[in-house]
């Protein structure tokens, strides 16, 4: 079983910051930014590709009732995922970064921009 599976089974702890009958949102482990909340389905879906429209439907409106309640509606916010091993996914289970609290730095490019592909 994957570790968000285990989150969302309660088998490893977790601090919720939302939850409903499809989705959990709770806190990063290891912040990138003052807010950083995780938003996952409770569903295990490998990440963004495997995903189908009817679950992403329903995590709209999730994502944006966290958003205003960890209290970034209004002043804005960065919504990331990362997709497969050039994307930079380590945990293979569908995942939304949420990020802001804080002016947002934009420097997710290549390693090294200036070397081709
Ligand atoms: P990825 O690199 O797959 O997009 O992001 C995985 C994220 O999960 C990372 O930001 C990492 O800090 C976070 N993370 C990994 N393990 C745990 C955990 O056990 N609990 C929480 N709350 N976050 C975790
Ligand atoms: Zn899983």
């Amino acid at each position: 079983m994957c570790i968000f599976c285990k989150i969302v089974n309660k088998e490893i702890p977790n601090n919720t910051v939302h939850e409903n009958e499809d989705f959990l949102a709770f806190h990063d482990l290891y912040p990138k930014a003052p807010v950083h909340v995780l938003i996952i389905p409770k569903k295990h879906i490998e990440n963004f590709h495997s995903t189908d429209p009817e679950t992403m439907a329903k995590m709209t409106p999730f994502i944006q009732e966290v958003a205003e309640k960890v209290g970034v509606d209004k002043t804005g916010y960065r919504l990331v995922t990362n997709n497969g091993a050039d994307g930079g996914q380590e945990v293979f289970h569908l995942h939304f970064h949420l990020l802001g609290g804080g002016k947002l730095r934009w420097d997710h490019s290549h390693e090294d921009p200036h070397k081709s592909l």
